[in-house]
């Protein structure tokens, strides 16, 4: 699907699948080759780390942002408030510029 590349750090998704359902959050990472991110405070696994005196690192448990695929989530667009596909407009100097699909608010490159 076209729009699933349209996702930007800094955007606020919902999650739309998976055992995060209908949690939204910001992005934190984009990895455009593989549609993959990670969405703050979405799909958390704990991590387990061993205590390292050298780099000053404590053992225990830490929670971690799991990476989600693109296609699990919608951008939350901050004019209209709703999760919205995104559809891409030109603008007069040929730029593409990303808009809400719903009230055609422009969400930025
Ligand atoms: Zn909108």
């Amino acid at each position: 699907m076209a729009w699933t590349v349209s996702l930007r750090k800094g955007d606020q998704v919902k999650v739309i699948a998976g055992r995060d359902k209908g949690k939204t959050g910001r992005v934190l990472s984009v990895d455009q080759d593989k549609r993959i991110c990670t969405v703050e405070h979405v799909n958390l696994v704990k991590r387990h780390t061993r205590p390292n005196p050298a780099k000053q690192i404590k053992g225990g448990i830490v929670e971690r942002e799991g990476r989600i695929h693109i296609s699990n989530l919608m951008v939350v667009c901050p004019s209209c408030s709703k999760a919205t596909r995104v559809r891409h407009q030109f603008l007069d100097d040929g730029s593409k510029m990303r808009a809400c699909a719903r009230c055609g608010a422009t969400l930025g490159h």
